[in-house]
């Protein structure tokens, strides 16, 4: 029998959580960790007293009443709701677009009114069917708020023009007709009390991490520690890239400490014009109310991504999804590894749905009742 049930790749999100269930129905479980810290891209830092949100702003959001008990079972959340502001050219916008946003744009006042402008300048464009994400855009906001709100924001946030990507990246955002700048759907929001450390540090308690560790530099002694090997990061690796690289965004974060109680008034200010590099600036005292005498900000500029960089977001377009099913079919063929999160299922994820699938696969695994699990490969957990 062999040391660990389980050798966990990676400490984020997916990984904490399988870990947590995995110890939970007696399975001897190991996480290594590459990173020096644990949490993968939720981890905060405190600076000044204000948990800094190290990899990006992240907003806890969910209609799933079980994964919010799932949360709220390792730490409070607060009632944050998330209502950001994008900034074009010194104009401010609420945002997501709903009625707030029409009347900023037009001055127009009813939702019938908002409609018929959208519609008005759909017919002006001659969008029947939607082909690319500005095709999507404009197709659900007019041409209008396209230009000032998304154009600039989505090119440089993607590198590529809006015709070049994926309609699915803006069908995230609420379009509405009332005045309600909540910018998610969902029936739970919040942020952890005390910060995102909190949630990792009551998932992965009592469980052996082991960090500053990556898997590649010593793959065979780790694969002969345990029974199943769980891998989060990135797909392409775990294959020595022998089909090529799948492709990345990456982002620089540029955190200052500023003598101010309160800079911008809100947690995320978007700025949608093209020459400003950055894509938002974060004020994170206002994700937890804070009141603290100084502000810590975090100006994010997109970047391409490069071999030692951090890889963000997947870009899933045509040539990288043909490359992804490569790497998938090897995938799907492996016995005692199974692939899991947005590294390595190459998927724009957001965390609720990490915590589904994660919980989705355990339940899985101690149904079969027996490891290694049948075709252990990469399993849909759509959510
Ligand atoms: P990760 O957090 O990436 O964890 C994978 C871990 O594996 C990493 O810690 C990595 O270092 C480690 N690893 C990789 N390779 C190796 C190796 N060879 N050896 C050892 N360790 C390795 N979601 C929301 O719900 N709301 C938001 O507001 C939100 N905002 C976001 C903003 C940004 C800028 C980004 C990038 C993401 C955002 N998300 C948000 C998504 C959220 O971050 C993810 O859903 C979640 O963190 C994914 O967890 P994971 O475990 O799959 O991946
Ligand atoms: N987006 C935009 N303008 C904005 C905010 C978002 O054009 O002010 C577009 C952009 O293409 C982005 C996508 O909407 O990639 C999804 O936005 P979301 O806020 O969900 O991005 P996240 O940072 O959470 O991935």
């Amino acid at each position: 029998m062999k040391q660990y049930d389980f050798l966990i790749v990676g400490a984020g999100l997916f990984g904490a959580v399988f870990a947590r269930e995995m110890t939970r129905m007696g399975k001897r479980c190991l996480i290594i960790e590459k990173r020096k810290h644990l949490g993968g891209n939720i981890y905060c830092e405190n600076i000044a007293g204000i948990n800094v949100h190290m990899y990006g702003p992240h907003i806890f959001h969910t209609n799933d009443e079980t994964i919010w008990n799932y949360v709220n079972s390792f730490v409070g959340f607060n009632h944050f709701r998330h209502t950001p502001i994008a900034c074009f050219k010194g104009m401010l916008y609420n945002l997501p677009f709903n009625m707030n946003t029409f009347h900023e744009m037009w001055k127009v006042k009813t939702p019938r009114e908002a409609e018929e402008k959208i519609q008005e300048q759909v017919k002006q464009a001659g969008i029947t069917v939607p082909r690319n994400l500005e095709e999507q855009a404009i197709s659900m906001v007019g041409t209008d708020i396209y230009r000032i709100l998304i154009q600039g924001y989505t090119e440089k946030q993607w590198g590529r023009k809006a015709t070049e990507l994926p309609r699915f990246i803006i069908k995230r955002l609420p379009v509405r007709f009332t005045y309600d700048n909540n910018y998610f759907n969902d029936k739970y929001q919040g942020i952890p009390v005390g910060g995102y450390n909190k949630l990792i540090a009551g998932l992965l308690a009592d469980i052996e991490v082991r960090t500053n560790v990556d898997f590649f530099r010593y793959r065979e002694e780790f694969c002969n520690m345990a029974e199943t090997v769980v891998y989060t990061g990135c797909l392409d690796e775990f294959y020595d890239y022998r089909f090529g690289r799948l492709e990345y965004r990456s982002l620089r974060f540029e955190h200052e400490v500023l003598e101010v109680p309160n800079f911008q008034g809100v947690a995320v200010m978007n700025y949608t014009e093209r020459e400003i590099p950055f894509t938002r600036i974060v004020e994170h005292k206002h994700f937890e109310f804070g009141t603290q005498p100084l502000t810590v900000i975090t100006k994010e500029y997109p970047e391409e991504w490069t071999s030692g960089k951090e890889p963000y977001y997947p870009i899933n377009d045509e040539k990288n999804n043909q490359r992804l099913k490569e790497y998938s079919a090897l995938a799907k063929k492996e016995r005692n590894t199974i692939f899991c999160g947005r590294l390595a299922e190459y998927k724009y994820y957001d965390m609720h749905q990490v915590i589904a699938a994660a919980l989705k696969k355990t339940k899985m695994i101690s149904n079969y009742g027996a490891v290694p699990i049948p075709a252990a490969g990469v399993l849909s957990t759509d959510s």
